[in-house]
């Protein structure tokens, strides 16, 4: 039987907890609104001492909707996108039996 941990996580220390939901997922019907929500929350995420760890976690998961970290859904899919870049550029090198490695000196 195991104990229940004590360990504090990061949530714990998050000043958004009780926070009205709306502000952290804005639903509205004009882009000024929404703008305008996007930016109180943001305000918010601005003075919370667990922004990164709230961030990290956001894109680990790929949390879809809301604000996070001080970040919008499209600013965490560019995050996303701009840290996979690299990745996909690497390609592995296969050699096959009598290849010469490129950059080689065939003398
Ligand atoms: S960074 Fe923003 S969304 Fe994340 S815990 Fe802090 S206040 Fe809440």
């Amino acid at each position: 039987m195991s104990t229940p941990s004590t360990e504090e996580h990061w949530s714990d220390h998050a000043i958004c907890r009780g926070a009205d939901p709306d502000l952290f997922f804005p639903i509205g019907y004009s882009a000024s609104i929404l703008k305008e929500q996007e930016r109180a929350a943001k305000r918010v995420c601005g003075n919370c001492p667990v922004t990164s760890e709230c961030l990290t976690w956001a894109l680990r998961v790929g949390e879809p909707d809301g604000i996070w970290g001080g970040t919008t859904p499209e600013e965490r899919r560019r995050l996303r996108r701009n840290a996979e870049a690299p990745a996909r550029r690497r390609l592995p090198v296969i050699m096959v039996r009598g290849d010469v490695p490129v950059g080689a000196d065939a003398a």
